[in-house]
């Protein structure tokens, strides 16, 4: 079932798509759409097994080609840790991104602080080391589960 929500990111990752000329094939678009819907972070297997129902001979390469898609747009982010992926909540600009991931539910919270990301890249710089993109991830138990460890 399709959210106005998720209706709503879908209608505007198109809009993006548009503009920038990529191409948000059908497999693309319901791999967003998945994850639209998806409270917290998600495994390709488990993404695949969801996107055999709309695309019943969807293949392991089909979600890693829609992944990468999806990533370059700056749609999706990749969470290395845990090997899966969230929709980026504001994915209309490409950002540093920081990420609260809770390692009972699984749920992720996406930040933004210009702070770290200007640490982080002093201290860097002082090392002579340029950084092109960061992402941090730190693990721990969100609001939720800690109400109710
Ligand atoms: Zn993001
Ligand atoms: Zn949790």
């Amino acid at each position: 079932m399709t959210t106005p929500e998720t209706q709503r990111l879908i209608n505007k990752a198109e809009k993006l798509c548009e503009q920038r000329g990529a191409r948000l094939t059908p497999a693309r678009r319901e791999v967003f759409e998945i994850l639209a819907g998806q409270d917290g972070a998600i495994g390709a297997y488990d993404l695949l097994d969801k996107l055999k129902g709309a695309v019943p001979n969807a293949k392991p390469p089909t979600i890693y080609r829609a992944l990468d898609f999806l990533q370059e747009q700056g749609f999706v982010h990749k969470i290395s840790s845990s090997n899966s992926y969230v929709l980026c909540s504001h994915f209309d600009h490409h950002h540093p991104v920081q990420m609260l991931i809770c390692e009972r539910c699984g749920s992720v919270q996406e930040i933004q602080s210009d702070g770290v990301y200007d640490a982080l890249r002093k201290q860097a710089q002082s090392h002579g080391f340029t950084v092109a993109s960061q992402t941090i991830e730190a693990h721990g138990l969100c609001h939720h589960c800690q109400a109710n460890a």
